[in-house]
């Protein structure tokens, strides 16, 4: 039988660090607390049968967050033979409350002592022989950066067999924990001290689980709290951080600081000031936005990249292989599926990679030294103000470039319900490939005024700003934004290994999923789009299903403005392949060859369009159901199809009405005619938004049960 180890300790405390040193393993390191969730498992160096699990990062063992019941579940569950608490050194007070619970479940417990380096540093001394009496377990000092320390940590992992002895909090609490172990008796068989102490605590899980000994405890918890005026949990709180912090001002002598005032407090001063914290952000990436995507005339390297990659495809690929199958007898639907459905379905999203790659290295780069925890910190005042948390903003801001990584980094923030409204809202935000699709719009009947994609962007975080209001009125996705306690990590350097495997970690999820759910919808879009309904082959949309599909459900979208023209419909289907396949297929609907931002049918587009109905069918492309590819990222992150669907639909409705509404309202500006259905649909949304908008809790979808998640 292997050893089993649980690695366990406070967010950014070095954990993932220590976790790579004791395994040999390379995973990814973020200064940026939370951004381990899944447990990782590896096996120890040099003692083949002893496994590591890595838990998420925690504050405590207390169930308010996914990471803190993954945590709990495992070391209570699966009983580890070694508990390896990781401690920062520089911040014990905090980090040693997680300890505290740990001790309770009295596994054989080491401790590491990490960061090390930084308190030698900064002049403190810390007597470990005395913090490990006084804490009833091996201590071992470590540096997880510089490597040091490590052997000595294996070794005492490798003897530690003794279970831990528990944090010893005031008598009173003392006797009261007693009489709750003596009342659970048998009816668990370890961690019983923890189980007492979550007792006391009125631990609602706990509670479920050994309900008799509840009840049974209830006078003695009455009693606590009339003796202490307070709640149980504040009271064993407050008892903690009493005996911590005894224990810390007997191990700990601080060396006097020369200011408590760091260049990183400065520096943290002005960046996350009040009022220049947001033009600061706005600034920088702006020079990022601008080097990458470019502006005007100047073409950003990113671009530049992506066009190259997309000029190859289109001129050599796909004509190689067009000629490659002529030359050897491939029958036309083959060619056809080959050339214009993979190559050209995958290749169009591949095209945008080296865009992505660099959007990712800034983004990476910015993690790394510890900005974008003070971007959240700043954008948390906004966001905070319409229910969402500052967290959200990262996933928006990474979905700038591609909703796929934008969705996936909707992962570092802890509160599901922030999460679920997250992914659920990041691709309203315009991506990459939205970019043509504006462009297109903006030329053809805005002569290519800049003011339109300012638009696109405001109208995303209008959008999703709103939704941070209209969501938090459902079931399952109710309830304030989670308090923002992260904490700002240190500035460092950018350690380059970490950022170029953060960059390939994100391309790579994007390729995966272009060779599998995008090359499955390219081939079944491409099939729609060039057979007919008997399933004869015609090389053409016209005449297809597509058409056929479009012509049928184009009388939807007239209240929209799009009039009877189904080929605008059509490409807002094939938009769901990737968004700038949009212009490919109203090019081919339209009878002409376009180039990406499709020139040659702005003419086409002013005469069936007027500039209030372009803004329309622009808006419902930005903000209805994103590519498949995003889809398929939301679907991961809600975890059901049902939730996918659901999110889908509600972007696609939401896209609809607010579409009308921008119908009609700029047709009211512009003096152009608006159609009565456009009239009647602007209207609903309106009254929808508002009751959604006004409505403390719309009346069919109140929470039911307000205890079905944690606060
Ligand atoms: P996790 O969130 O607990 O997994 O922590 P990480 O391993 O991701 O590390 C968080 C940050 O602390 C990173 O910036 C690390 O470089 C830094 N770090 C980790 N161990 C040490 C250490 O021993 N000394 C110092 N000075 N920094 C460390
Ligand atoms: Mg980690």
């Amino acid at each position: 039988m292997s050893r089993i180890v649980a690695l366990a300790g406070n967010p950014n405390c070095g954990k993932t660090t220590l976790f790579n040193k004791l395994t040999g393993a390379s995973q990814r390191v973020g200064n940026w607390p939370g951004v381990t969730i899944d447990k990782k498992v590896g096996k120890l160096k040099g003692t083949p049968d002893t496994e590591i699990v890595d838990l998420p990062g925690i504050y405590s063992l207390s169930p308010y967050s996914p990471e803190e019941n993954v945590s709990r579940d495992f070391l209570l569950d699966s009983r580890p033979d070694v508990v390896l608490n990781i401690v920062d050194a520089t911040n014990m007070e905090r980090n040693l409350f997680l300890t505290a619970q740990i001790l309770d479940m009295q596994y054989p417990t080491v401790i590491a002592l990490n960061m090390m380096d930084a308190v030698e540093k900064q002049g403190d001394v810390i007597d470990v022989e005395g913090l490990s009496k006084k804490l009833g377990c091996k201590v071992v000092p470590i540096s997880a950066l510089k490597g040091k320390g490590i052997d000595e940590l294996i070794a005492a992992v490798n003897e530690a067999k003794d279970p831990a002895t528990p944090m010893e909090l005031d008598g009173r609490i003392e006797q009261s924990i007693a009489k709750a172990q003596d009342l659970i008796g048998d009816k668990v068989d370890h961690a019983k001290r923890f189980y007492a102490v979550k007792l006391i605590e009125n631990d609602e899980r706990v509670n479920e689980a050994l309900p008799e000994v509840k009840d049974a405890l209830t006078g003695e918890i009455t009693t606590l709290e009339n003796e202490l005026e307070d709640d149980v949990d504040a009271i064993i709180a407050d008892a903690r951080y009493n005996a911590i912090g005894e224990i810390t001002s007997a191990s700990v002598k601080k060396a006097p600081r020369e200011t408590n005032d760091t260049v990183s407090d400065k520096v943290d001063r002005i960046i996350t000031h009040r009022i220049l914290g947001l033009p600061i952000f706005i600034l920088i990436i702006g020079v990022l936005f601008v080097g990458i995507i470019g502006f005007g005339d100047f073409t950003g390297i990113g671009t530049y990249l992506t066009d190259y990659v997309n000029g190859y495809i289109e001129e050599t690929i796909q004509p190689n292989v067009a000629d490659w199958c002529a030359e050897n007898d491939v029958s036309d639907p083959l060619t056809g599926v080959l050339v214009d459905g993979i190559i050209g379905g995958v290749g169009a999203v591949l095209g945008f990679l080296p865009q992505m790659a660099c959007l990712f290295l800034a983004l990476c780069i910015l993690e790394d030294i510890g900005y974008m925890a003070r971007i959240a910190f700043v954008m948390d005042r906004v966001f905070r103000f319409f229910g969402l948390s500052g967290k959200s903003f990262i996933p928006v801001l990474v979905g700038t470039g591609c909703g796929v990584p934008g969705i996936l980094a909707s992962r570092t923030i802890e509160s599901p319900r922030d999460r679920r409204i997250t992914a659920m809202t990041v691709t309203f935000i315009p991506c990459g490939a939205k970019l043509p699709v504006i462009a297109m719009i903006a030329g053809a009947l805005f002569n290519n005024n800049g003011l339109i994609a300012l638009y696109s962007y405001i109208i995303g975080i209008v959008v999703i700003l709103m939704s941070g209001i209209i969501l938090k009125k459902f079931k399952g996705l109710s309830g304030k934004p989670a308090p923002f306690i992260m904490e700002l990590p240190p500035y460092h350097v950018p350690m380059w290994f970490n950022v170029l495997k953060g960059v390939f970690d994100r391309t790579w999820a994007f390729v995966k999923r272009a060779g599998t759910i995008i090359l499955l919808s390219a081939i079944l879009v491409w099939f729609f789009g060039n057979y007919s309904g008997s399933f004869e082959y015609l090389g053409d949309i016209e005449g297809s299903m597509l058409e056929s599909f479009g012509e049928a459900i184009y009388g939807l979208f007239q209240p929209l403005g799009w009039g009877d023209n189904w080929e605008l419909t059509v490409g807002s289907i094939t938009g769901l392949v990737a968004k700038e396949n949009l212009i490919s297929t109203l090019g081919i609907l339209f009878g002409e060859e376009v180039s990406d931002e499709g020139e040659e049918i702005w003419g086409l587009l002013a005469a069936v369009l007027t500039p209030a109905a372009g803004l329309s069918f622009l808006t419902f492309n930005l903000l209805c159901a994103p590519c498949f590819a995003a889809i398929g990222a939301m679907h991961r992150e809600l975890g059901t199809w049902k939730a996918t669907g659901i999110a889908v639909a509600y972007q696609t409705v939401l896209a609809y009405f607010v579409s009308a509404i921008v119908y009609v309202f700029v047709s009211l500006v512009d003096g152009t005619s608006v159609n009565a259905g456009g009239w009647v649909m602007a209207i609903i949304g309106i009254a929808l938004l508002a009751y959604f908008l006004a409505m403390k809790d719309p009346l069919f979808f109140i929470r039911k049960n307000e205890s079905e998640e944690p606060q």
